[in-house]
């Protein structure tokens, strides 16, 4: 079902559109109402365009807040990619490993490698621990440790899950939900599952549609994600809207329903008014709702200051060596360290570097705001970063020229148990402003890759035009649906932990359910009473019909089933005593099958459990 609120943006008559922010969400907008004939005007806080998705250039090194991968299952995105870009995007081949105790181990995890990385001690101690899990498993499989752990072993769950899991969320595993780990399988269809389980998939569905984390390569703009929205920046002036940097929104008008205005503040402090028919917001909504004028009741700001974030920042080290490592990103599981990941830009792209003798790595660090680290001065942060690097053993000291840090407030979205909660206030209030629509990770709390955010801003921007779709409900996972109930939690193709919370029981995060769903098992005792009246009532009818058909020898053929049963014969008494034994061996027969059909089928579907299990956990800590 679609908003009310959607029928009032059917106006013919919008002419001047207002946009705020010009990441993937907003510019998409613009672009995809520029392409229906309205001029917009974006607003933009920052200095740069691509939001999340820009791409920073220091000196000539360009760098991602993290790294992009263009990716989407959606054909329209990837046409929009297409049509934004003036060139043709790179294919990248994707390597990413995992760092640990001065060792490389491939990832996804293969057993060989991991084993001789660790050493033959601890080999043994990561065998006994993954057999006794084996012998001993958690039954209640309620948070994320016990979920990896029963799959991997502790040892193995220690070494390769926890303390990235940890350090990109601030939360210890035993507080994530199991559902965190297990939500993907739940959203693949069965015959997915069966196909992945079964032959392996090769990464695709079987009309051949890429399956989201198990590419080995990826589309990549040649100057980094900030050329695909300079790109679009240009494109949208070209086609009469204008994108307006340095342009903070502070205040949000409105009267009767309807904004009116926006005021954003410039970097000269000067606050400018702008005015127009329809609003797209990507700021973030406790942002958003700070901002509205008048003020909207006390819950529903409650609500929106009660939305949390996590922040990250990148230290990027300018280092004088051609070649520090072949990956594109790798993993860092030391716990010694604090950095997460480290990207290595020119293996993106070899253009992110301007003099191909130089790397520069981007060092990923997440923190809370209030973290001490947040507030340490740039220096100070790029000594940590060359502390940890060389204590990685991945450069010398004296190899780095130069750094830089990079913040980016706000760049998760954080999913608490309440958040959805907050989000239905919010949700509730905003719909009553008719011409203002928010989009976007931030805009919507949603963790999310940029072709969620893009689909949201293209079918707001179709709202304005005639088109009715449920903004909250785009999903890059399925195709939209105009009948996708409103309280449905869309999903993007990241995983979200969620607190563990007291209500979760083992068996509503098992992981199986869907195949659990498809193999129902089928009642014996039921089985056994139809198939046990059907055969009496037919015995008993065929040997009616040929007592009274009658003959000189009645119904010589089925008098012999008297050899099967006792004093069974073509009579008004073998009638009724045929009656009784074909109806007890029918049911005794009905029973034995579906007893046999049950087992059978649990046991296949514990191999496809099993297996799709292991398909899943290869590629975990991607979705981390
Ligand atoms: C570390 C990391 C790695 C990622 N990797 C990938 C990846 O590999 N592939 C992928 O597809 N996605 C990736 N993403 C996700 C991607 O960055 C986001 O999905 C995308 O940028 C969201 O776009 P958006 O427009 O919704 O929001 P944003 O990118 O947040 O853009 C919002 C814009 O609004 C502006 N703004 C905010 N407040 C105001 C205001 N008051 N006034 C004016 N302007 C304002 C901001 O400055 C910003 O430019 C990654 C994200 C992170 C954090």
């Amino acid at each position: 079902m679609a908003l009310d609120k959607d029928d009032s943006l059917l106006s013919n008559e919008t002419k001047n559109a207002v946009v705020i922010g010009a990441g993937p969400a907003g510019l998409t907008a613009a672009y995809e109402l520029a392409k229906n004939g309205i001029r917009s005007t974006v607003l933009e806080a920052d200095q740069l365009v691509g939001g999340i998705s820009r791409t920073v250039n220091y000196k000539g090194y360009r760098f991602d807040i993290g790294g992009h991968r263009f990716f989407s299952k959606v054909p329209l995105i990837n046409e929009v990619w297409d049509d934004i870009l003036d060139e043709k995007m790179l294919i990248r081949p994707r390597l990413s490993r995992i760092h640990y105790r001065d060792h490389f181990f491939d990832y996804p995890l293969q057993a060989g490698n991991a084993l001789s990385g660790l050493g033959l001690m601890e080999a043994v101690m990561i065998g006994l621990s993954y057999a006794r899990t084996k012998v001993f498993p958690s039954r209640q499989e309620r948070n994320f440790e016990e979920w990896v752990a029963n799959r991997f072993g502790y040892r193995l769950y220690n070494i390769f899950f926890k303390t990235y899991t940890e350090k990109v969320w601030g939360i210890p595993c035993t507080e994530i939900s199991a559902d965190w780990a297990a939500q993907r399988i739940k959203n693949l269809s069965l015959v997915e599952a069966v196909r992945n389980a079964l032959l392996g998939g090769g990464g695709k569905t079987k009309d051949g549609k890429i399956i989201t984390t198990l590419i080995d390569e990826f589309k990549y703009p040649r100057l980094g994600p900030g050329m695909m929205w300079e790109c679009c920046e240009t494109r949208l002036e070209g086609q009469g809207s204008r994108t307006l940097r340095g342009r903070r929104v502070e205040r949000v008008r409105h009267t009767h329903g309807k904004v009116e205005c926006v005021y954003a503040r410039t970097d000269d402090g000067e606050l400018e008014e702008f005015s127009g028919d329809q609003f797209f917001s990507t700021m973030p909504l406790r942002e958003l709702i700070g901002a509205l004028d008048p003020a909207p009741p006390d819950d529903v700001i409650k609500a929106a200051n009660s939305l949390a974030y996590r922040d990250y920042l990148t230290v990027v080290l300018m280092v004088k060596r051609d070649k520090v490592f072949p990956d594109n990103w790798i993993y860092i599981h030391s716990p010694e360290v604090k950095m997460g990941r480290i990207q290595n830009y020119k293996n993106w792209s070899p253009e992110m570097v301007p003099d191909a003798s130089r790397t520069s790595l981007g060092l990923e660090y997440f923190l809370w705001d209030v973290d001490d680290e947040w507030t340490w001065s740039n220096d100070r942060l790029i000594d940590l970063g060359l502390k940890e690097t060389v204590a990685l053993k991945l450069i010398e000291a004296d190899e780095v020229e130069d750094g830089t840090v990079v913040r980016m407030k706000k760049a998760y979205p954080i999913y608490d148990q309440f958040y959805q909660g907050h989000l239905d206030v919010i949700r509730r209030y905003l719909d009553t402003i008719t011409n203002l629509q928010t989009i976007g990770r931030n805009g919507q709390h949603r963790y999310n890759n940029q072709d969620h955010s893009m689909l949201t801003g293209i079918y707001a921007a179709r709202n304005v035009v005639g088109a009715n779709y449920d903004i909250w409900s785009v999903n890059v996972e399925k195709e939209y649906h105009e009948e996708t109930v409103r309280d449905e939690k869309a999903t993007g193709d990241r995983m979200i932990p969620r607190r563990l919370e007291p209500s979760d029981d083992a068996e509503s995060l098992a992981p199986d359910a869907v195949i659990r769903a498809a193999f129902a098992k089928l009642d014996p005792v039921a089985m056994g009473s139809a198939v046990g009246l059907v055969f009496a009532v037919s015995l008993f009818l065929a040997t009616v019909a040929l007592i009274i058909k009658g003959g000189e020898v009645v119904g010589p053929h089925l008098s012999l089933l008297g050899h099967y049963l006792i004093g069974y014969k073509v009579t008004w008494s073998g009638a009724f005593l045929g009656l009784i034994e074909s109806g007890i061996s029918g049911f005794l027969l009905g029973y034995t099958g579906a007893s046999l059909r049950n087992w059978t089928m649990s046991t296949y579907s514990n191999l496809l459990k099993r297996r799709a299990d292991i398909d899943q956990s290869k590629d975990l800590l991607d979705k981390v």
